[in-house]
């Protein structure tokens, strides 16, 4: 439509007449609410026609001076400009703006960075016409496991959802969502699901977004590459229903995570809501930890940054919700008045608002993003994303990186990545868990809450003994200071194993290597103990240096395990 392609009408008013209706546009190089341009147009669509007619003014526009609106002084702009070298972000930009006391509004900002970045890129290649036409073309599903193809897509031209409201350049919107049957497939296993918004992929200027799953080696699987115009809750909201529909649709499966791992960002945890029903979210320690130690970093005393970071990481290894509240209130006792601010802070963003992010708030399930992270690391270090690149460059290399994932995880090739549904235990594992099994540390049974458990309880470290003494005060969670708690929480491991002996594999512990690993040598070496499970024989070999202890085999199971 010529309005269309003559970019600079924008819809005003609509009349009823009565030989039919005048749609009026007016210029839109001069702002809605000021005095508008001489130059107008409007559409008839006359009663008695099925014919549309066009109107055109014969005034000239009469702006070409006033062509700098009225904009934001020539000092806003330079500032602006020495930003947006700096590479901050628009957001960050419009609060140091504010901060200076420059009148400006948010779009007003946007509007000039995206006249900047003409100004220092070129014009813009991207045109969404041609966007549409060729995500249109490649979303038929593919027979192969192995070809990308566009799993959904949306388009919106600003004009269409201008009603009379000044335009605003980047109003144009679009998403789209490169993915393949294999990563759909693994999508429908999962249970796990990665976003993040911390560490961001770009090209030209939009945000490149990976969401994928983890398996039980804490691998990373993404399920697809996705470029939205944003990132606001819409955007998620798009990446996590193209995956669940496309599943649907295309596998007659579902996708249902259980849990979201992400960073704070309320567009993705909003989103993972409204689209799974569902409120179990991991908050990225790891992106957590940076946050407070740079906040840490206002404190002057080392020796008391030190015991507060160590503190936290005690924190973070809570193994479960209520141990979590009752660490963290000793925490803001130990702290709140020797540290005022920082415990305000902490108490305020990582207690009340974020507090998932300590490791029994999800069992099996990784507390950061980091491997998520990992990948996007690769993809821009190697600078496959060029700022520039066309469009069709662009789906080239994005399809070649959604290929690759996919490809890789064919199982017909050599040395394919594995969707592992157990953990792997690797052979020094299981040296380790084989040396745990065989030493003489005792270990006390208690039959568990949970019916068909049982309880193992074990000294940590160093120690070889324990009393049932100490298990009784290590069950109570009683702790009078911040500091008890440390002291005895992390004196003994409790490991729960199933009486059934081939789920060994699925037992709990509440050391930091089961945290992380989802099994550790514990569980294992209790395994190895109670005979659920053999270790393979290369874990049995003896280092060199270490000799055998002569003399009769200990009776090693039965024996160590005090009833
Ligand atoms: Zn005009
Ligand atoms: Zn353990």
């Amino acid at each position: 439509m010529t309005i269309k392609q003559e970019k600079q009408w924008s819809r005003y008013y609509t009349n009823r007449c009565h030989d039919g209706i005048k749609v009026h546009y007016r210029c839109n190089q001069v702002q809605f609410r000021g005095k508008q341009c001489d130059a107008a147009i409007y559409l008839h669509y006359p009663n008695d026609s099925d014919q549309v007619v066009l109107f055109r003014a014969v005034n000239e526009h009469d702006h070409t001076n006033s062509n700098q609106r009225k904009v934001f002084p020539e000092e806003a702009k330079k500032n602006i400009e020495e930003l947006f070298d700096l590479k901050l972000k628009p957001k960050k930009i419009y609060e140091v703006l504010q901060e200076k006391n420059f009148k400006i509004t948010f779009n007003q900002l946007k509007n000039y960075l995206v006249q900047l970045r003409k100004k220092k890129f070129g014009p813009s290649t991207l045109s969404l016409g041609q966007l549409e036409s060729l995500c249109a073309e490649k979303s038929t599903v593919p027979q192969s496991d192995d070809e990308p193809f566009i799993l959904s897509y949306y388009v919106n031209y600003a004009d269409d959802i201008d009603d009379n409201q000044d335009v605003v350049d980047d109003d144009n919107k679009f998403r789209f969502f490169i993915s393949m049957k294999r990563l759909l497939k693994i999508a429908s296993a999962s249970t796990r699901l990665h976003a993040d918004a911390t560490y961001k992929l770009n090209w030209q200027g939009f945000p490149v977004l990976i969401v994928g799953t983890s398996d039980f080696d804490r691998k990373l699987h993404p399920f697809g590459l996705a470029v939205c115009s944003d990132e606001q809750q819409q955007d998620f909201e798009f990446i996590f229903k193209s995956i669940s529909d496309g599943v649907e649709k295309i596998l007659q499966s579902t996708f249902m995570p259980e849990v979201l791992i992400a960073d704070g960002s309320g567009a993705i945890r909003n989103a993972f809501t409204k689209i799974f029903n569902n409120s179990k979210m991991v908050m990225c320690w790891a992106h957590m930890r940076r946050n407070v130690n740079k906040k840490l970093n206002n404190i002057e005393s080392y020796d008391a940054r030190q015991e507060m970071l160590d503190d936290i990481d005690k924190l973070q290894l809570c193994e479960s919700e209520t141990i979590f509240k009752n660490a963290s209130s000793l925490f803001m006792k130990k702290w709140s008045k020797r540290e005022h601010d920082f415990s305000e802070y902490f108490e305020k963003e990582w207690l009340k608002t974020l507090d998932s992010w300590y490791e029994g708030y999800n069992n099996f399930t990784p507390s950061t993003n980091n491997s998520l992270e990992a990948t996007n690391r690769v993809i821009k270090d190697e600078h496959t994303f060029r700022e520039r690149h066309t469009l069709s460059r662009f789906f080239t290399i994005a399809n070649d990186i959604v290929n690759r994932w996919s490809k890789s995880r064919n199982q017909n090739q050599t040395d394919p990545i594995i969707y592992s549904i157990e953990p792997t235990i690797a052979l020094q594992k299981w040296t380790n868990a084989y040396h745990f099994a065989k030493s003489s540390k005792s270990v006390l049974q208690i039959s568990s809450k949970r019916k068909g458990f049982t309880d193992y309880y074990i000294p940590a470290g160093e120690a070889q003994n324990i009393t049932t003494n100490e298990i009784q005060k290590y069950k109570r969670k009683k702790w009078t200071s911040f500091d008890q708690f440390k002291d005895l929480q992390f004196r003994i491991w409790k490991i729960t194993l199933s009486d059934n002996a081939s789920e060994w594999k699925n037992g709990l512990c509440n050391c930091p290597s089961f945290f992380k690993e989802y099994i550790c040598k514990h569980i294992i070496g209790m395994a190895i103990r109670l005979k659920f499970c053999k270790p393979p024989p290369s874990a049995k070999d003896i280092p060199l240096g270490e000799k055998r202890k002569r003399g009769r085999p200990r009776n090693a199971t039965k024996a160590l395990l005090l009833q």
